[in-house]
């Protein structure tokens, strides 16, 4: 018969067999039951008293407040810990040293560590899981459920849906607290696996659509025909179009232009690129000569400018009245 023990044990000193449930198979352990020792007595010492014959119980392992732990029984005997031979049948029991003693029984946090990891290595070896349900049908199981004592003690006791959670997110891969992985280290125990989100598959962000610089005269062209092509930094099209004075102004400026440029494209190019009819202006034309029913309103729009510039230059004083045959200056 195999005698496996823990690898967390820092000592074996075997209970006599008559202390204990006798032989049993790893297969079915199943359940573990953390008793307090009445007292703070050391791993070594509650392992000894085990092995008077005439003690009439045992524990598979004693933890010290220390944290040194002494495997009392191989874990192919079954303990004689819980005053029920089925539970002792299928658990790993322990004598947990109590620092206080009564009422409170404190554990120390080296004995709850040493305790965690061995439950933990438990857990990995024989194949269960801890389930406190605060019955004997779960798996992590107090003495006081089946005889009236204070064993395992208030604070213990209040540990135990504690324990349950580190023990088993450890084993789902949620890693342990560091004072738990340490001792895994210092035995060098195999931890659980640790469960590592898959990491998300990378998409590749697009590539910022450069803008490519159109010439002054596209730009021209966007602005008569109400589109902006214009894509920001960050490949975004901050604008449906190139808008009005100021706006305008801003706008050619951040895309790399100025407005004066802009101004300085013959007028007469931009219904051209926009493919308008396109009206020709004797662009030589410096004076007209007023004809019969003309006004000056339709000789400056003829000519693409104001019926104010006109009055200006050829310093008229009304503007209806424009005679045949007058001179207009048009620049
Ligand atoms: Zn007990």
């Amino acid at each position: 018969m195999a005698n496996t023990k823990s690898p967390f044990a820092d000592a074996v000193i075997i209970a006599a067999s008559n202390n204990t449930h006798g032989a049993r198979s790893i297969k079915n352990i199943s359940k573990a039951t953390p008793h307090h020792m009445a007292g703070n007595m050391t791993a070594d010492a509650a392992a000894k008293l085990f092995t008077n014959a005439s003690r009439g119980a045992s524990a598979t392992n004693c933890i010290g407040s220390d944290g040194r732990m002494v495997q009392g029984c191989y874990y192919e005997t079954a303990p004689g810990t819980s005053s029920n031979r089925a539970n002792d049948l299928v658990s790993c029991t322990y004598e947990v040293a109590n620092i206080s003693g009564a009422p409170n029984w404190f554990v120390s946090d080296k004995a709850i560590e040493k305790l965690i990891a061995n439950l933990i290595w438990e857990c990995m070896t024989f194949g269960f899981r801890l389930n406190y349900t605060g019955t004997t049908l779960g798996t992590m199981t107090r003495h006081n459920m089946f005889i009236a004592t204070s064993c395992p003690g208030p604070y213990l006791q209040s540990k135990f849906l504690e324990i349950t959670k580190t023990v088993n997110d450890a084993l789902d891969g949620k890693g342990m607290p560091k004072t738990v992985e340490t001792l895994f280290d210092k035995y060098k125990v195999k931890k659980p696996a640790l469960k590592v989100a898959a990491p998300k598959p990378v998409t590749p962000a697009p590539a910022p659509t450069k803008w490519k610089k159109i010439s002054l005269a596209a730009v021209a062209k966007e602005i008569w025909t109400g589109k902006c092509s214009y894509v920001d930094s960050s490949g975004k099209k901050p604008w449906t179009y190139w808008g009005n004075g100021d706006t305008r102004i801003t706008r050619l400026k951040k895309a790399g232009y100025s407005d004066s440029d802009i101004k300085k494209i013959n007028t007469v190019e931009i219904p051209k690129l926009s493919g308008a009819k396109v009206t020709t202006t004797p662009a030589k034309a410096t004076v007209h000569t007023v004809k019969k029913g003309e006004t000056l309103s339709g000789i400056a729009a003829k000519y693409g400018t104001t019926t104010a510039k006109l009055i200006a230059l050829n310093y008229i004083k009304n503007a209806n009245l424009i005679t045949v045959g007058q001179k207009i200056k048009l620049k």
